[in-house]
């Protein structure tokens, strides 16, 4: 009804018919399966504990992408990697551990301990150890908070901690982690009384109400370890401003039934108390004596990018694509423990992503769309630079790129769009696209914040010569203090403003998928 009513009101009106050039089959339908509700749920899912921080690579990512598949083949797009797999990968030389290098043993005890269930190594430390088990609390030593875990003489022995610091509701800055549960700072103070190695207990998550009972259902994967690498620094904001130092021993991240298995102490219970009373618990020697090891490499790791092709309608057309894409990446887990949710950075944009997916699956338009969901932009732009150098169509091919990277906060009815100073002739079609379906969106920014141009994926199409625009919040990243930390969660994200942007990436992409005439070389 709003298509056929559209054009007798413009001229009755008077107006131009901006979109009197565009073809194609009725764009409504699609428009229309653009809802709060499912960027909700695909945010709720991408943002959630279980994908601790989407690191690249990690079985969190991957579980993102398994989830990204399903819902780019539910749209109707077909994989664009081998064998109809969404999956696109690439390699990147990153620290892998060695698993035959890798060991947990009591001696005396024929108890296995297999990696990957039972132990992980902690990234940053490594070699061969053996010596008498003593628990150390929580391996806490700060003057600042007058607690001191470290006692005793411990050279030379494998010292058991507790992951984190005492759950008190005053002590170490109430329910938030402070800076005595980071784990390079224990161990540096380890090192220094002598230890010989140490074994890292981590405990269940506190119950903190956070987990949404949302939730979609998580894609099975069974590949990942059980107990993943939760350490990394990939760009984290904030109190470290250097990357922790290499300790100079083994230290292995075990599961807290395990710790008990290898110290036979109840280490919850022990846990429980200094959590109630924010005191050190005495040392407790074990009477066990442990042999353990850790390694690590530099080895070329698969990471993929997720990519899928909807065919265009118009077999003259169909051989040129619209690229839609968006990060799906994150930067992980702090050495404190804690997650990065990355609800707006860019759960958020992969959200816009999908929704435009299934819209445009609606009813495919002329032209051919590319939908990718890019890996390790946070380490670099590195996933979409790679598909760049290998892509899955000629680069000729792609007529324009439309990217969404953080689009879930500030002016609920603004949106920037960079891009337009580089590719003059997409300034029009931002404007058709605003009024030309119910976008609800006020207000396009084209001519801030230039200088981020150069800072997400559309810019690795930009350098191969393919008009790319970047849709994103226009938040200046200095304000917002919860960039690139653990605060970048589901609650902050304005969902209303996630949805009118992608109203207005979706018509960019009709438009600009349906017009005879497509946009010339960006300018460098
Ligand atoms: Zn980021």
């Amino acid at each position: 009804m709003l298509t056929t009513l559209r054009p007798l009101v413009a001229l009755l009106l008077g107006l131009t018919l901006p979109l009197s050039d565009v073809p194609g089959p009725d764009p409504d339908p699609g428009f229309e399966t653009i809802t709060e509700e499912d960027v909700l749920a695909d945010l709720t899912f991408l943002a959630s504990p279980e994908l601790e921080g989407r690191d690249s690579p990690s079985p969190g990512l991957r579980k993102a992408a398994a989830y990204i598949s399903e819902r780019l083949a539910a749209a109707g797009f077909g994989g664009a990697g081998e064998d109809g797999s969404f999956l696109v990968p690439f390699e990147a030389s990153l620290p892998d551990p060695v698993v035959e290098a890798c060991a947990l043993a009591v001696d005396g005890s024929d108890e296995t301990f297999v990696f990957g269930e039972h132990f992980v190594p902690v990234w940053l430390t490594g070699g061969e150890a053996t010596g008498e088990a003593v628990v150390l609390g929580f391996g806490i030593d700060s003057d600042e908070d007058k607690y001191d875990d470290i006692t005793g003489d411990v050279q030379g022995r494998i010292a058991v901690i507790l992951d984190g610091e005492p759950r008190h509701r005053r002590k170490f800055d109430g329910p938030e982690l402070s800076s005595a549960a980071d784990l390079y700072a224990k161990l540096e103070s380890l090192g220094e009384a002598g230890v010989a190695g140490v074994i890292v207990a981590r405990r269940p998550e506190a119950d903190s109400g956070r987990h949404s009972k949302r939730d979609a259902p998580p894609a099975a994967d069974t590949s990942g370890a059980k107990l993943s690498f939760r350490h990394t620094w990939a760009f984290w904001n904030g109190e470290r401003p250097q990357p922790p130092r290499p300790a100079g021993f083994p230290v292995l991240e075990v599961t807290l039934a395990t710790a008990e298995v290898l110290t036979g102490i109840d280490l919850a219970t022990l846990a429980a108390k200094a959590d109630k009373s924010a005191k050190p618990p005495r040392p407790v020697e074990t009477g066990r004596t442990l042999t353990m090891s850790a390694r690590w490499e530099d080895r070329p790791l698969r990471i993929d990018n997720v990519v899928g092709v909807l065919r265009g309608s118009d077999p003259e057309l169909a051989d040129e694509y619209i690229v839609i894409g968006a990060h799906y990446d994150h930067i992980g887990v702090d050495a404190r423990g804690r997650i990065g949710p990355g609800a707006d950075d860019n759960a958020s944009g992969v959200a816009g992503l999908l929704e435009t997916a299934e819209a445009l699956g609606k009813h495919p338009p002329r032209r051919s769309v590319l939908a990718c969901a890019f890996a390790a932009e946070e380490d670099g732009l590195v996933g979409s630079r790679e598909l760049c150098a290998n892509p899955p169509v000629p680069a000729e091919h792609m007529v324009t790129m439309l990217n969404m990277d953080m689009i879930g906060r500030g002016e609920t009815k603004e949106v920037a769009v960079l891009g337009v100073t580089k590719n003059p002739t997409l300034d029009k079609v931002l404007d058709d696209a605003r009024t030309f379906l119910p976008t609800k969106i006020k207000k396009i920014v084209t001519r801030q914040g230039l200088e981020l141009f150069e800072r997400s994926d559309h810019y690795s199409f930009h350098r191969v010569g393919v008009p790319s625009l970047f849709f994103f919040e226009g938040l200046p990243i200095s304000n917002n203090e919860d960039y690139h930390t653990w605060r970048d969660t589901l609650d902050k994200v304005d969902i209303d403003k996630v949805t009118r942007t992608t109203r207005l990436v979706f018509s960019t992409a009709w438009i600009l998928a349906n017009r005879d005439e497509r946009a010339p070389e960006p300018r460098r």
